[in-house]
């Protein structure tokens, strides 16, 4: 066992530094279809065996032309999309021809149809320069080329892309497992009435469709009880099956947290007190084969350390090459509250001034119980961990909430 948590506190990006460094990507792949391929987790490089478009082809609906020293050109045929041109153009001579279609043998320049005018079969152009109009053979994907890497998460764009290159099944990583595991005697399931001394459980609302937009395979377990051998028991039952096991609350140092005192006598933990606010205690480890992730329980704090924190781990567990969150500048609109020490991540509102200005206002109160200022807020104001409260008008960084957050 590890104790992070003395002296001081540990800056976010040392301590997901240092945990990325022990999470290993599950090795199974699997193959499927490209047609549910969306968002799962390219497990090879993927090399072009043809070249994109297969061959010259025609950007614009009009005539293809072999240019010769005349201004009146004679038809001589039709070239579709799907029905090339057989026959060769010869100087003098055009094709007529549609978007898309291959280029006729001997046509060195497409003339727009709007820059044409027919009479029979005679046609001719207003203007006419040689390699107008066509799109070139292996433009968009040279032959053997590689088209997307391992460790990409596909989006829709790629699925079109692998489709255009005549793709049709890809090996993934198989989707993670993950546990998720919330304690709490408090804890009651909405729907319920509420007696006295308890509340609702919000956590596992939040971050199960996270885990499903992630792709994973998910079992919840919700209010499981402050009890030391009732959290054993769900710990070792769900290291048993899960790639890892998620939990929110228990691992601070008060008197109920057994979820640490659990995972200290079943495997290895590392307590980390993260310079961040929300959510300074952070428990990361291992059960069995199953590692570990101890969310803190307080409803914003558990939203903002799985953004920063537990989406790195599970995206790279899954196998995927993560690239942290952009961050970009913007204006404070007002007064924003901090003390040096942590890194906070306040949740903002941006938007663009009347003058064009990326602006951001606080979207309300900040205390990690507070849910509705985040469902308010489309943006994190992430403010630095020596930084002291900021003036109206002062520079931060922003990062707007993402795909995993919206
Ligand atoms: P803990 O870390 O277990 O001491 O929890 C810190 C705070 O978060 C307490 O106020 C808990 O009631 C609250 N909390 C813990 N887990 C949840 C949950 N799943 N849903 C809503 N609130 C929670
Ligand atoms: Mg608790």
């Amino acid at each position: 066992m590890i104790h992070c948590d003395a002296p001081g506190l540990t800056p976010v990006t040392e301590a997901l530094e240092h945990i990325l460094s022990s999470v290993q990507p599950v090795t199974q792949k699997e193959s499927i279809a490209l047609r549910d391929a969306c968002g799962r987790i390219l497990a090879n490089d993927v090399i072009s065996p043809v070249q994109v478009p297969p061959q010259d082809n025609s950007a614009m609906d009009g005539y293809a032309v072999c240019p010769a020293d005349t201004d009146r050109y004679q038809l001589v045929g039709t070239a579709l999309a799907g029905h090339p041109f057989a026959g060769v153009v010869q100087p003098g001579q055009a094709v007529r021809i549609m978007t898309g279609a291959p280029l006729p043998v001997g046509a060195t320049t497409v003339a727009m149809q709007e820059n044409a005018q027919v009479e029979g079969d005679v046609v001719t152009f207003s203007t006419l320069k040689d390699g107008d109009n066509i799109r070139r053979a292996g433009e968009d994907i040279a032959l053997k080329s590689v088209v997307l890497t391992a460790g990409r998460r596909l989006t829709p764009s790629d699925c079109g892309l692998l489709a255009s290159i005549g793709v049709s099944d890809i090996q993934v990583h198989r989707p993670i497992r993950a546990a998720l595991l919330t304690t709490g005697d408090e804890l009651v399931e909405p729907g319920r009435p509420l007696a006295d001394g308890e509340i609702y459980e919000s956590n596992s609302f939040v971050l199960l469709p996270v885990l499903q937009k992630l792709g994973a395979e998910v079992r919840n377990s919700s209010r499981v009880a402050d009890d030391l051998e009732t959290i054993k028991a769900e710990l070792s039952r769900a290291a048993s099956w899960a790639d890892i096991i998620i939990t929110c609350g228990g691992v601070s140092v008060g008197d109920a947290d057994y979820t640490r005192l659990a995972v200290e006598s079943l495997g290895d933990l590392s307590l980390w007190k993260l310079a961040m606010k929300p959510g300074k205690p952070l428990a990361f480890g291992q059960v069995g084969e199953s590692l570990f992730l101890g969310l803190p329980g307080n409803p914003v704090s558990s939203l903002v350390t799985l953004h920063q924190i537990g989406l790195p781990v599970l995206r790279t567990l899954a196998g995927e090459s993560v690239r942290l969150p952009l961050r970009i500048p913007a204006k404070a609109a007002s007064l924003l509250r901090k003390r040096p020490g942590r890194t906070d991540f306040q949740r903002g509102v941006a938007s663009l001034s009347a003058e064009g200005e990326l602006v951001v206002e606080s979207a309300g109160q900040q205390g990690s119980g507070i849910l509705s200022s985040v469902s308010r807020a489309n943006c994190f104001i992430v403010l630095e961990q020596e930084r002291g409260r900021v003036e109206a008008g002062e520079q931060v960084m922003i990062e707007m909430f993402d795909q995993w957050l919206l």
